[in-house]
């Protein structure tokens, strides 16, 4: 399999549309973010229509990913159900006035193609992306990492919180030595 399964030539995509039902080697993404990486096939459900010379593109996409935590920087596996979505325009209009763009973009991504195909790779590969909040947790309640010692809280109570009572007449001999290391 090759990035070639998600390339589609404008002139084959039907105007009343075609149903998309494959299911694609993660690999072909480029998924390439150190907190991210797929484990499995990509499932894509949907739809691809064409419109003159615009291809509209809509797919339910599915798959698994190990992620890492945000608290915690443990890996953990999530499914991934997200919707991906786009409107494929010739380059030659991206020269539109912007008004005219917003206008026909709502809430659907304009992406501009050159030549005579266009490729849902990134719009795919986005889509699973953005389908990761900024915090990502291995479970809700995730104790995270001591911030002091830095072990993993989930797994055993350090002893830092102990050490927190400390007499501040050992506080500045604490300072001083860490001064002089
Ligand atoms: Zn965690
Ligand atoms: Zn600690």
């Amino acid at each position: 399999m090759d990035r070639q399964c998600l390339v589609f030539e404008i002139d084959r995509v039907p105007e009343n549309g075609m149903v998309l039902d494959r299911v694609i080697d993660g690999g072909l993404f480029d998924i390439e973010d150190e907190d991210i990486t797929l484990n499995q096939d990509v499932e894509l459900k949907g739809e691809l229509k064409r419109v003159r010379r615009d291809i509209l593109f809509y797919a339910r996409v599915g798959t698994e990913a190990t992620v890492r935590c945000s608290r915690c920087l443990g890996t953990f596996s999530q499914n991934v159900k997200c919707d991906a979505k786009a409107q494929f325009k010739p380059k030659e209009e991206a020269i539109q006035s912007e008004a005219e763009i917003e206008l026909r973009a709502e809430d659907c991504e304009i992406e501009y193609y050159e030549g005579e195909t266009i490729s849902l790779a990134e719009v795919v590969r986005d889509a699973i992306l953005l389908s990761f909040t900024t915090m990502v947790l291995c479970k809700d309640d995730c104790q995270g990492l001591c911030s002091q010692c830095g072990a993993n809280l989930n797994l055993a109570p350090c002893t830092c919180s102990l050490d927190e009572v400390v007499d501040p007449r050992f506080e500045k001999l604490r300072l001083l030595k860490e001064k002089l290391k």
